[in-house]
């Protein structure tokens, strides 16, 4: 996920330790210098694989010995190519639930195009989700819980750990006191509750995270977000990240065992007031609701607890008789509008509008009013949405409301 891009004016790869190097952009490159090569961890975005390679070309030029994948994500596992292409053959090392997701990608390549499209609001025509072999940078190496690679006399410890992705592996090099723990650390409130994507790991997140804490790291390159140094300050970021997430688990967890309906408890959670101060626990890529989301979808099923939502009437039949109730499409326009334009519009009044104008447009595809007001309310929901995932679904229905359906 992206939380900065490189300054122009940004060395594109800084020496962080003795032989280390950090390259940072939309995902963060980590370089090792040892005796018997480079060790890459992760490869980046296949659109940034030549400057990736330039960046680290520019410190050194050791033979790429071995790579490890953090995990199987499009923004980490598909930017070899420029090495391959000057000639480097190295070894790649991953957890063994990165060759699983190759193969979903490849399985589920116009879901995921679409879904990425709507989350980084671009076109879905113009995403091209890898689904060829040759797509791939298939692992060579690949192991389960733990592995201590050794590369020019030097140990790379390899451990796996759930959290945004079944498939994580964070790496850390004792001998240099540094750690690369992939997306395991952001610098924003953790990846771990996505609405569009497959089951992310909370709980297993908040127990790595605690496990990072107490490493004793002086350097974290993390696979976004800046790198940071000093042990005293990277086991606070860990410590307070694993209160965050832990925080969020066990409020869901206890909401479910007391028998609340999934709404209440989201509309429920409430984070500490210590940890809503921490600048890296901010809900600008996910948020604790959608995180809250996910723990339900892990030890519930996918009904919502509305017996009417079990085997509902079509979304389109609902709206035309809400619409109609109402005295027509135009009366939930004008309730919508009036929501909007309230001198002290609250939240509450944003999500309300928002569903008066989805049935507008429901019950009457064709009207441009109630597009047009589908558009404002959702523009101004994405405009007020801190997450770049909820910012990224209210702006798709503001794309989709430019238009009539067949247009
Ligand atoms: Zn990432």
């Amino acid at each position: 996920m992206p939380t900065r891009a490189p300054a122009p004016s940004e060395p594109t790869a800084l020496e962080v330790a003795p032989g280390t190097w950090f390259v940072p952009g939309w995902v963060n490159v980590a370089a090792f210098a040892t005796a018997d090569g480079l060790v890459l961890v992760d490869a980046g975005l296949a659109g940034d694989a030549r400057r990736i390679h330039a960046a680290v070309r520019s410190v050194t030029d050791l033979p790429l010995h071995t790579v490890v994948f953090t995990h199987g994500h499009v923004d980490h596992a598909f930017g070899l190519r420029a090495f391959l292409e000057a000639g480097d053959r190295p070894r790649i090392v991953a957890h063994t639930g990165v060759a699983d997701r190759f193969r979903r990608y490849a399985r589920t390549a116009g879901y995921n195009a679409r879904i990425n499209a709507v989350q980084f609001g671009v076109d879905p025509e113009a995403l091209r989700w890898p689904s060829a072999d040759a797509d791939f940078a298939w692992p060579d190496v690949t192991y389960t819980d733990a592995l201590d690679l050794v590369v020019g006399g030097e140990t790379f410890c390899l451990r796996h750990a759930r959290g945004e992705t079944d498939d994580g592996t964070w790496v850390w090099v004792p001998d240099r006191r540094v750690l690369a723990c992939g997306d395991l650390f952001i610098g924003v409130a953790p990846n771990a509750g996505n609405p569009q994507k497959v089951q992310r790991y909370p709980e297993e997140w908040a127990d790595a995270s605690e496990t990072l804490a107490g490493l004793g790291a002086e350097v974290l390159l993390p696979g976004h977000s800046d790198h940071r140094t000093g042990a005293a300050t990277i086991r606070h970021l860990f410590t307070v990240q694993a209160e965050y997430l832990r925080s969020i688990v066990e409020q869901t967890i206890a909401g479910l065992n007391a028998g609340l309906p999934h709404d209440a408890i989201v509309a429920a959670l409430e984070i500490p007031a210590h940890l809503l101060a921490e600048p890296t626990l901010q809900p600008l890529y996910d948020r604790p609701e959608f995180i809250a989301r996910n723990v339900i979808r892990k030890y519930g099923g996918w009904w919502n607890g509305s017996p009417a939502d079990l085997l509902p009437a079509p979304a389109d039949a609902r709206a035309r008789e809400i619409a109609a109730l109402a005295g027509g499409t135009a009366a939930l326009v004008a309730r919508a509008r009036t929501l909007l334009a309230t001198d002290d519009r609250s939240d509450a009044d944003l999500r309300l509008a928002c569903h008066l104008a989805e049935w507008a447009v429901l019950a009457a595809p064709d009207d441009p009013d109630a597009r047009a007001c589908a558009r404002e309310a959702f523009g101004a929901r994405a405009a007020a949405e801190s997450s770049l995932m909820g910012r990224g679904i209210f702006g798709a229905a503001v794309r989709a409301a430019g238009a009539p359906p067949d247009a």
